[in-house]
């Protein structure tokens, strides 16, 4: 046995029935027996609309979105890659030495530098930009 959720194209009913297979609805609706117990139209079609089909899309959409979103800073992160030096921890001191040594530097320079370290060379002047970052291995 197999339990159809149906719904009336004329009158927007929507009921169950059951069948002792698919086939057999099928046979059914094309012999016209299958039809609207309150309108009587012959206009009924299995409803499909269940939530079990709906939300699969939903969870797709949202992906999409964070997959946009990571690419987007991907292509931050190699556009700072072709034109910015990179120094790792000594982020803090070549940020001075471009800063008090006038150190002349065609590209700018990017790296990694703590809280505190980003604080203190604000107090001296010295600007800084916190970039969104993703590790090469975080697919
Ligand atoms: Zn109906």
């Amino acid at each position: 046995m197999i339990k159809y959720c149906l719904i009336c194209k004329n009158c927007q009913n929507s009921f169950d029935s059951w069948f002792s297979s698919s086939t057999e609805y099928e046979k059914l609706k094309k012999l016209n027996h299958i039809n609207c117990y309150v309108c009587n139209s012959l206009e009924v079609e299995k409803n499909l609309m269940s939530p079990s089909i709906i939300r699969p899309k939903i969870k797709d959409s949202k992906d999409k979105k964070y997959i946009k979103i990571k690419d987007k800073i991907k292509e931050y992160q190699k556009f700072i890659k072709d034109n910015f030096n990179y120094v790792g921890d000594r982020f803090t001191y070549e940020a001075r030495s471009i800063h008090y040594n006038k150190k002349k530097n065609e590209k700018g320079i990017y790296g990694s530098a703590s809280d505190r370290d980003i604080k203190e060379l604000e107090e001296e002047g010295i600007e800084t930009q916190i970039i969104p970052w993703l590790k090469e291995n975080d697919n």
